[in-house]
Formats: structure tokens, C-alpha cells, sequence
């Protein structure tokens, strides 16, 4: 008998084919990157060639060769030679619990929409507040991205700190939020969401080491009174994006607590030091937060998007959304942590604590350290290697894992420097077989690379330097 359409795409036996196939496939991507140095991190194409070929395969491409294409036309994250940006070469066994959530799709928004996963996410989430430093009343959940946790957390915190119902009376007062000019671009897109303005946004300028200017919060604080500006929030970044440098935490606290401020830790990358015994320094100070975000696709080893939002005080994770006052849920008897949608932004969502529960069921806690201690290593030794050759030079040294440096020649113009260091850095994309990527800090031009594959060495780094110094070479000769 002839097959439906629908009775051909959800056949367990075709399902099981192309499974077992693909499998195979994904395992020679991770051999063919992970174990043979030859292998190019991508195959650099023009936007426009690629959607050209893309439409062509649609009309005319085998259909078996399809998975093997894209797997050809992307940019392989475990290659060694992938040190751009902030995206961690997942755990294998990750692709497997995504297939999983792909699958049995259970969206959690609410309890028995997704009954393990709501159950594994609210362990998951225990372990991470412990593993802060926070206490019996801190809860958290899962959510989409650190930009959505970030805007999720001022949320609760305009919530929690401002006397007005803003929630369901909106505001005509003027709020602010305190934030290092350094801090992600997210935080900013935050604030302007919750119709805090330009004015509302207060950056802390940040200082010579990229670090917010604590010694200057008083001063600023004090400007934005006179303004008729109510700060409500100050945000620290473990660390900010481009550079990699913490925020003095402990510092902030402090300040936090003296006027009253909801203290939030964006550690969208680096809050996973918390795991660290060797680097967990960096976030002293992170358990006296009110919020902490955590991106498990950044260094977590998990699947893109996957992020865990923390409360010190869970009742004010309950409070965000909610129409009225249901303060003081948490270890009460109706505390319902299980109806997830209450808390979170979203309504469905992925089921993204299998990926968490899952590794620290195979490979424990401890996998986490090695992985952060390993990259934050990396990070110092490139810097180390940066930091002796005599014609290039540091942003900064390096503080975690993310490393800014640029050819430098003094007998330059800037203007003369940033086009040779953007032109080496559009080479190399083209070339292929390194991945990194570039910034502009205080109007230099860098070149950036991140490690976040565990299997990249100071050999793969003094490869990409020779690569960098022949294409001067080139660029400089002409
Ligand atoms: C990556 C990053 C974000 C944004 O997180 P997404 O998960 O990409 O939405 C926010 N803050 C910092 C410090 C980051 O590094």
C-alpha cells in the first residue's frame, strides 16, 4: 500500500536508519576534527554563494548527501583550531539528550507537561546554588540564553527593590540600573525593554584593566539622585565579553548593600568558575548576589541555548511575573517550583536540564573544574606567549580564557595598525583553517581568541602566531 507523506516521516524504522547513519557521521565529524590536525576548522563561503548553494541543493541536491553537506558547511567547534568565539565544543553525549528533546518534545510549562525534566531541573538548579554559596531558600530555573536571563533578572529586581506595582500599574517614575561600560550589549537591550531610557541606563566607565570602576560608585550614584533617577540594580560582569575581565563582585556587594540595590552577577560566561577550585577566586564575592546567570553553551559544555538563572531568595524568582503579591512560596507548602512557566519568560522551552543532569550523573561535578581550569590555564599561556613577542601586544593579560592582542609597530599610524590587524584577521577566516575573531577596545583593533576546546594547546597557539606572522608578511609587502 501506498504511504502517506505523514505515514513516510514518522516511520521508526526510517527514523532508526537515518538515526544510526547520522550517528556515524556525527562520530567521523568529531574524529576527523578532534584527532587529525589537517582538518580545516571551516570552508569559508560569501553569504551570498552560500544561500546560492543552498537553494540549489533544494531544487536539485541528492537528498542521502544532505547531513554530509552540513556537516562540510559549518564551523566545527570541536576542531582545536576553533578559538573565536564564546561557544563550547559540547559533550557528545549532549547531542544525544538535544535528539532526546527534540523527540519526546515535553515543553515543562507546566508539571505534567514534562515531568523528569521539570524534577531534574530543579536539582540541577539546587547544585548550582549551592555551589555559589547560597542557601535552603535560593531557587532557580532554566531559561533561553543569558539575554533572557539577563532581562528576566532586572525584572525581578525592579520587582523586588521598587516600591511601585511597575509590574501591572507601569511607571512614569525614572529608574535606573547600574552597569561597567564594558558589560555585554544585552544588558543594555534589557534595560531599554523595560523602558528605563537612555538615562536609566548608568555605566560605570570601567578602568585602564577594563574593570568596572567601583571607587567611582558613590560619585555616580549620587549624579543620578540629583538627577531624579531611582537605581534599583547594579549588574556585574564575571566577566564581560570582550575582554574576559571580572568585575570586582565583592566590591559591588558592598556598594549594593549600602544603598539598597539588587546586586546581579551576569556569568553568561565565566560564572562556571564557581567550579574551579583553581580560579573560583575570580567570582569571590558572587554568593552575596541577589541573581546570577550562567550559560551552560558557554562553559558548560552544553548544547546552545541552555542557561540557568539563579535567586539567592527563590521567592523573588516566583514574584517576577506574577499579578499579585505571592511573596514567601518558597518552602511553603504551596510552593509549586514544579509549573515552571510561572517563573520563566517562556512558556514552552526545551527540555535543557537532561543535558545538565545528565553529565553530572556520567562524568560528575568534577568534569566541570577540569573543564574551567583547563581553558583559564590556556588563556594565561597564550597570554604568556603574546606577552614575549615583540611585535605584538595584549589588550590585557588575561584574566580567564579570552585573550585580545594585535601587531603593533610603533613607526605606525593607528588608523594604519587597525586595518592591517582587521585585514589578518579577515585572512584568516578565509583561509580557514583557524577560527578566531576581533574587537574593538577604546578604538584598537584586536584580534580575540577564546579557548574553549580542552584539547587546545600553546602548540595550536604557536602554529596560529606563524600563520599570523606570514600573512604580515604578505599584507605588509604590499
Ligand atoms: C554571551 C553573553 C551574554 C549573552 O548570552 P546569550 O546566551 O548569548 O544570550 C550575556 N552576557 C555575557 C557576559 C556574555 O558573555
Amino acid at each position: 500500500m501506498e504511504k502517506t507523506l505523514l505515514q513516510k516521516a514518522y516511520s521508526p524504522e526510517d527514523f532508526r536508519t537515518r538515526g544510526h547513519h547520522l550517528i556515524d557521521q556525527l562520530a567521523d565529524h568529531l574524529e576527523a576534527h578532534m584527532h587529525d590536525n589537517s582538518t580545516k576548522t571551516l570552508n569559508w563561503h560569501l553569504p551570498e554563494d552560500e544561500r546560492v548553494f543552498w537553494g540549489e541543493f533544494l531544487e536539485n541536491g541528492n537528498e542521502s548527501e544532505l547531513f554530509g553537506r552540513i556537516l562540510n558547511r559549518i564551523t566545527a567547534v570541536h576542531n582545536p583550531k576553533c578559538i573565536g568565539h564564546q561557544v563550547t565544543p559540547t559533550i557528545p553525549i549532549t547531542a544525544l539528550t538535544a535528539m532526546m528533546s527534540a523527540l519526546l518534545n515535553n515543553g515543562m510549562a507546566v508539571y505534567e507537561m514534562g515531568m523528569a525534566p521539570s524534577a531534574m531541573e530543579r536539582i540541577v538548579t539546587d547544585l548550582l546554588c549551592k555551589k555559589i554559596g547560597y542557601d535552603e531558600v535560593s531557587r532557580g530555573f532554566l531559561t533561553s540564553g543569558g539575554t533572557l536571563a539577563n532581562l528576566t533578572a532586572l525584572l525581578s529586581a525592579r520587582k523586588a527593590v521598587v516600591k511601585n506595582d511597575i509590574w501591572n500599574d507601569g511607571h512614569d517614575q525614572a529608574l535606573g540600573i547600574m552597569v561597567s561600560a564594558e558589560a555585554h550589549y544585552c544588558v543594555d537591550r534589557a534595560a531599554k525593554v523595560m523602558g528605563l531610557g537612555e538615562n536609566g541606563i548608568i555605566k560605570i566607565p570601567a578602568t585602564p584593566e577594563f574593570r568596572m570602576d567601583t571607587d567611582i560608585l558613590e560619585n555616580e550614584i549620587k549624579k543620578a539622585k540629583a538627577k531624579g533617577i531611582t537605581v534599583f540594580a547594579i549588574v556585574g560582569s564575571a566577566p564581560s565579553t570582550a575582554t574576559g575581565v571580572y568585575d570586582d563582585l565583592e566590591a559591588i556587594a558592598t556598594f549594593a548593600q549600602r544603598h539598597g540595590l539588587w546586586f546581579h552577577v551576569d556569568g553568561a560566561h565565566g560564572g562556571a568558575a564557581i567550579f574551579s577550585e583553581k580560579y573560583r577566586h575570580t567570582v569571590t564575592g558572587i554568593d552575596k548576589a541577589d541573581s546570577v546567570v550562567i550559560d551552560g553553551h558557554k562553559m558548560m559544555m552544553l548544547p546552545t541555548i541552555t542557561t540557568a538563572l539563579l535567586f539567592k531568595d527563590g521567592n523573588h524568582g516566583q514574584a517576577t511575573f506574577s499579578q499579585k503579591a505571592d511573596y514567601l512560596l518558597v518552602q511553603s507548602e504551596d510552593e509549586d517550583w514544579y509549573n515552571k512557566a510561572k517563573r520563566t519568560f517562556e512558556c514552552t522551552k526545551n527540555m535543557m536540564s537532561i543535558h545538565w543532569y545528565t553529565i553530572y550523573k556520567i562524568y560528575g561535578e568534577a568534569i566541570f573544574d577540569e573543564y574551567v581550569t583547563n581553558l583559564y590555564d590556556m588563556g594565561t599561556a597564550f597570554g604568556e606567549i603574546i606577552a614575549k613577542e615583540p611585535n605584538f601586544e595584549l589588550a590585557i593579560s588575561p584574566n580567564s580564557n579570552i585573550i585580545c592582542f594585535r601587531y603593533v609597530d610603533t613607526s605606525l599610524e593607528l588608523s594604519t595598525l587597525n586595518e592591517i590587524n582587521a585585514k589578518l584577521r579577515q585572512h584568516l577566516l578565509e583561509e580557514g583553517e583557524f577560527y578566531i575573531v576581533q574587537t574593538k577596545l577604546r578604538g584598537i583593533q584586536y584580534l580575540r581568541c577564546t579557548v574553549m576546546n580542552p584539547f587546545t594547546t600553546t602548540a595550536h597557539f604557536k602554529t596560529l602566531l606563524n600563520n599570523i606572522k606570514s600573512k604580515l608578511e604578505n599584507i605588509l609587502s604590499h
